[in-house]
């Protein structure tokens, strides 16, 4: 999924992109739909560019196994989906149902979690600007509020997780929550706009145990542009 593509698919709450048939596939695989075929997106900057907030092995192996497997577990997910409803046997309807939520939660939430992370200093860090500052202030009482939130969340997930600032449409607040796993305790009708991710794997190899840490180091790389950039495209601005 380029960069592009992601705004996108925030805007419209859906997965957009290229599509094939299921018919140019293969001969040999009876499929019913239209498919699209995720890909890993790049990262938009190198391995080493969130040094020493973020170590370059452990961005490399978040970024190339574990995100790939996300969006590989998300296409068999789909296509087995597909192949289910060609052959009518559902069997399997809701094991693959399970698989295709969490390995696409995994996929949307790692690309946006790529995207709104910037090298120190240079687009990473700082503060908010502009119409996300306004927001923030408006629905927290302060950025420091909003922080102390949100670092709060992160630090409590319970096992795997995200902290999430989620923009809902209903009523345009900003809400700060979590997200077990990759796809669970969110609601409807809200669109993550920043997530950090607090599985081990995000930072374990440079910070073990001390969650804290990595999240109190966090703050460096967070690209605000960013942000804001992914609050106009849910509102539509
Ligand atoms: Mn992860």
């Amino acid at each position: 999924m380029e960069r592009r593509e992601f705004l996108g698919l925030l805007s419209l709450l859906g997965t957009v992109g290229a599509t094939r048939w299921a018919a140019q596939q293969g001969q040999h695989e009876a499929l019913s739909g239209a498919l699209t075929e995720h890909k890993l997106p790049p990262l938009p900057y190198p391995y080493d560019a969130l040094e020493p907030y973020i170590d370059a092995k452990t961005m490399e192996l978040h970024h190339s196994k574990h995100h790939q497997a996300y969006v590989d577990g998300l296409n068999r997910a789909e296509r087995e989906l597909a192949r289910a409803r060609a052959t009518g046997d559902f069997t399997y309807v809701e094991y693959w149902s399970k698989k295709a939520a969490f390995n696409a939660g995994g996929h949307f939430l790692h690309t946006l979690f790529w995207n709104i992370m910037a090298p120190p200093g240079k687009g990473g860090g700082g503060e908010p600007t502009g119409l996300l500052r306004q927001l923030i202030e408006r629905d927290f009482g302060s950025v420091d509020a909003f922080r102390r939130h949100f670092a709060a969340a992160a630090l409590a997930v319970e096992g795997s997780g995200w902290a999430l600032l989620h923009y809902r449409l209903a009523d345009g607040r900003l809400l700060v929550l979590q997200a077990e796993n990759q796809h669970k305790l969110a609601p409807w009708g809200t669109v993550p706009i920043l997530g950090l991710d607090v599985w081990e794997h995000a930072y374990y190899l440079k910070y073990q145990n001390r969650r804290k840490d990595y999240i109190d180091a966090w703050w460096n790389v967070v690209n605000w542009a960013q942000v804001q950039e992914n609050l106009q495209a849910v509102m539509g601005k």
